[in-house]
């Protein structure tokens, strides 16, 4: 018979009862009960209930659980109560078999600690709520690109090897490079500044990486993200354009991944718009207020932000950062040039999104440079778009695993990246 399926089990309908199809997945459960053998198969759409009866296939019995069989067999009504149809085998194959005891669980009824799933991944992938947490981060990508396409923003892919350093050195993980140094990409900062000189708008899905040695639930070595940058835009218009696609991919996942929600036992519900803005200078004074001594030009810190996140729960944008804690790129607000024209967009104390307005002239560029103990001539690849013709232009940087933390309710990053990669974790 082969391996070829007819349908998805997900894909059986009332339209199909009587119908011969061929289905194949993995056993969930496998009961024999006198001469009937009852099978619970699962695939990725869906899970069904096999009947087979007498002796259609001498080795199932011994078959162990989350082994590979496809069947032919006959659509019909069922009298189970957890089933809309089942299919009585005609015939079945066995394609694979599994090892018993697995080592970890798929069914999840011995939950198992993230550092042993995540050493299974693959197995771990057919725990349903694993796999809708990745159902929703392909539906997540699927929306983004939709929305941001509709916005008329081209998507580039840019370099992940780098020469230098591309806003300064810290955090860069460095590898040889036929005989050379190079490094890897932290963001597409300056090569999506560049594409603007041509393409106006654009934007970059990708994984990045960051040398951290921090052990938090929102930071790892290889992270995706999300980046626009566009032209004749302010960072006013590049936030809009941020909590437009936040709303739109948050209403999406609502509407459309309703069986992901109800296995991840979440649910999404729209943010309200619009978004609170509050201004760095405010964030400082409610510190203070809130019995914090921070004066205006300290960093913000983790417990800074908490604090602040317990005052404005949700999504809020924090703005207007002083220029002295911001990249050399950022832009300063006209009537106060000790303020930028920036911002974070924040989900509670989590950080999603930094962006702001760009400098495009080029000899304020190299002034900022130099202030910031950084040397022009390291950036003369990069500085040389801004003599041919630079518009200016507003971007910003969105962590789409943050992102994804935030919309399945789970506060690990770990939990929605496939494969993650932090100090202590290079393998599998
Ligand atoms: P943080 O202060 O939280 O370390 P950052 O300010 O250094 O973040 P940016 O350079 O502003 O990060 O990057 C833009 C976005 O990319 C961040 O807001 C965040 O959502 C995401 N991001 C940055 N670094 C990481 C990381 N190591 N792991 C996961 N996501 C990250
Ligand atoms: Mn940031």
């Amino acid at each position: 018979m082969g391996f070829v399926k007819t349908h998805d089990i997900g894909d059986i309908t009332a339209s199909l009862v009587g119908s011969e199809i061929t289905v194949g997945g993995w056993i969930e459960d496998l009961r024999k009960m006198g001469k009937m053998t009852f099978i619970t198969l699962r695939d990725v759409s869906g899970i069904s209930q096999i009947i087979v009866k007498g002796d259609l296939n001498e080795s199932l019995g011994e078959l162990n659980r989350q082994s590979v069989i496809s069947i032919r067999g006959l659509v019909q009504e069922t009298k189970a109560r957890d089933f809309a149809f089942e299919v009585k085998a005609l015939e079945i194959d066995i394609l694979a078999k599994a090892i018993h005891p697995l080592p970890v669980d798929p069914i999840g009824r011995i939950e198992s600690n993230i550092d042993t799933r995540l050493n299974h991944r693959a197995l771990d992938m057919r725990n349903q709520k694993t796999a809708s947490i990745f159902k929703i981060r392909h539906h997540v990508l699927q929306s983004l690109r939709s929305i941001l396409t509709e916005k008329k923003f081209i998507e580039i892919t840019t370099p992940k090897i780098i020469g230098s350093a591309s806003e300064g050195g810290a955090n860069l993980f460095s590898l040889e490079y036929f005989g050379k140094t190079a490094y890897l990409a932290q963001s597409p900062q300056l090569y999506k500044e560049q594409m603007t000189i041509g393409l106006e708008r654009v934007f970059e899905i990708s994984n990045f990486y960051r040398a951290e040695k921090s052990h938090t639930g929102r930071h790892l070595s290889e992270f995706t993200s999300v980046d626009i940058e566009a032209a004749f835009m302010d960072y006013n218009d590049v936030m809009n354009i941020l909590e437009e696609l936040i709303i739109h991919t948050y209403k999406d996942i609502s509407e459309n991944c309703i069986t992901e929600q109800q296995v991840i036992g979440h649910t999404v519900n729209i943010p309200k718009s619009p978004f609170e803005k509050v201004t760095y200078s405010q964030c400082v004074e409610e510190l203070n207020e809130a019995g914090e001594k921070i004066e205006f030009g300290d960093d913000l810190l983790d417990s800074h932000l908490r604090l602040l996140g317990k005052k404005h729960e949700g999504f809020f944008f924090l703005t207007d950062w002083p220029m002295k804690l911001k990249p050399f790129y950022i832009r300063e607000k006209d009537e106060n040039p000790e303020l930028s024209r920036s911002f974070d967009l924040q989900y509670g104390y989590l950080e999603l999104s930094s962006g702001g307005t760009r400098l495009h002239n080029p000899e304020i560029l190299k002034t900022r440079l130099a202030e910031q103990d950084l040397d022009p001539l390291q950036f003369a690849d990069h500085l040389q778009a801004f003599d041919w013709g630079m518009p200016p232009h507003s971007g910003w940087g969105l962590g789409l695993d943050r992102l994804l933390t935030t919309l399945v309710g789970i506060d690990n990053v770990r939990e929605v990246v496939l494969y993650p990669r932090d100090p202590d974790r290079l393998k599998p």
